[in-house]
């Protein structure tokens, strides 16, 4: 397979500046315009398995993969072919359609600790809505969040935040009111003792904790082990809900999303009680989700009080897609996920030691990133990620852009292999790393 590459950027440039005429930053979400790295956002028209073609005519392979969706890689043929049939059958109706509940089926049947679930379009929405539905079902008004954690741009999620606001640098958003910046109390992740003490202060007025199964919005860094419990047991002995956040995670870090992994850890009887997920479930098509014990979940209209609706919810099309993608995500997808991952992080950590470039390599499952910079410990906390020495990602990913390797644009991100990463992309990538380590050492 030849690596097609005329080099030019042209073309991009050119949709980058027509696209910043009508277009807020010429993006319709803010990590795109490469602000911390600096250069031309390639613009991309395709996608086939591990790689991505841009506007200019040059392929790159993928390690962005949608920012996660792409789980069996880009335009799998049974994904396009679910979705083909289904826009064949028309877009949408605003009615129910029999995939739904099949889709609401294969997520529970993973996840049993999810009773009921509701399909959104983002996980913005899944988030925000699990977040009313808490306050709903405990009548408390405050939530916890970890800083450095992300979990969509609703006003009470931003203080913060990990993602774009990490990689920008943004604490938080203008735009959000202080009474609902008050809201929300953000500690220190894995930090038992403040969560401790958040709940002795605050404990009866708090309806629920949220937290990424594994955070992956700072770069990847899991929960240490016996947080999760700790957080779980404190909760429900204050009548206070666990809502954990699975949008990134959910089915990408294992077959059963970070929790399938953890659980065999936490103690048995205690488990979240509402669950969001997104990417992946919706097979790149916008779709996410919420879901939970059935008591909470059935507090949502019509049902019960707590409101909620989508025009487009439960689309077709990406129902569709999404149920097909979990369809395919089987032992052998997850295997070749694991050994792409194992593979790409191996080889990126030798060439990064080789050239002498201090670097972490963080794992959760099969999501791995990269640290950039002394870590001779473990980060436990987004002050802790913060120390990335920044200047060495930002030529790192520019000299692997140059190679042909599509890295995210930011030293905060997870890195997103696919089940398509089969030995050709591997080797591409291989290829790239000893020049891109080199401008790192350098940098
Ligand atoms: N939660 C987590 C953990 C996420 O990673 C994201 C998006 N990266 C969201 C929520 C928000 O999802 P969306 O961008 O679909 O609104």
């Amino acid at each position: 397979m030849a690596a097609m590459s005329s080099g030019s950027t042209d073309r991009s440039a050119q949709l980058a500046e027509r696209a910043s005429r009508v277009i807020p930053g010429g993006v319709n979400s803010p990590v795109r315009a490469f602000g911390s790295v600096g250069g031309t956002p390639r613009f991309l028209v395709s996608g086939r398995g591990p790689y991505v073609t841009d506007a200019d005519g040059t392929e790159y392979v993928d390690l962005v993969a949608s920012w996660g969706p792409a789980l069996l890689g880009h335009a799998h043929p049974a994904v396009v072919e679910a979705v083909q049939a289904a826009a064949a059958r028309g877009l949408g109706f605003g009615a129910s359609v029999p995939e739904e509940a099949e889709l609401a089926e294969e997520i529970i049947a993973r996840v049993p600790e999810v009773e009921r679930l509701r399909l959104v379009s983002t996980g913005t929405e899944a988030t925000m809505t699990a977040i009313r539905l808490a306050r709903g079902a405990t009548g408390g008004p405050l939530v916890v969040k970890f800083a450095g954690h992300y979990h969509g741009h609703s006003d009470g999620l931003l203080a913060e935040a990990g993602s774009g606001l990490a990689t920008l640098a943004m604490p938080g958003s203008a735009g959000v009111t202080a009474e609902t910046a008050a809201q929300t109390l953000v500690l220190p992740y894995n930090d038992r003792a403040a969560l401790a003490a958040a709940f002795a202060e605050h404990g009866d007025r708090i309806a629920a904790v949220i937290a990424e199964a594994a955070a992956a919005n700072m770069g990847v860094l899991p929960p240490e082990p016996g947080f999760t419990d700790f957080m779980i047991g404190l909760a429900h002995r204050h009548g206070a809900l666990v809502i954990l956040d699975e949008v990134l995670t959910g089915f990408r870090a294992g077959p059963s999303g970070y929790w399938g992994i953890e659980q065999a850890r936490v103690a048995a009887g205690l488990a979240p009680d509402l669950f969001t997920f997104g990417k992946v479930v919706g097979g790149g098509l916008p779709l996410a989700a919420l879901g939970g014990r059935a008591e909470i979940m059935d507090l949502l209209a019509p049902l019960g009080p707590v409101y909620q609706a989508g025009t487009l919810s439960g689309n077709p099309l990406a129902v569709a897609a999404g149920l097909t993608t979990l369809r395919h995500a089987d032992v052998p997808a997850y295997a070749a996920l694991g050994r792409a991952a194992d593979a790409i992080s191996g080889e990126v950590a030798a060439a990064l030691s080789a050239a002498g470039v201090p670097h972490r390599v963080q794992r959760a499952g099969s999501l791995f990133s990269v640290l950039f910079g002394e870590f001779p410990e473990a980060p436990l906390d987004y002050a802790a990620v913060q120390r990335q020495q920044t200047q060495r990602h930002r030529a790192f990913f520019h000299a692997m852009l140059d190679a042909g390797v599509n890295l995210p644009p930011s030293a905060f991100e997870a890195w997103f292999v696919t089940a398509a990463h089969d030995d050709a992309a591997l080797s591409r990538v291989i290829e790239a790393l000893p020049a891109a380590a080199q401008a790192a050492a350098e940098a």
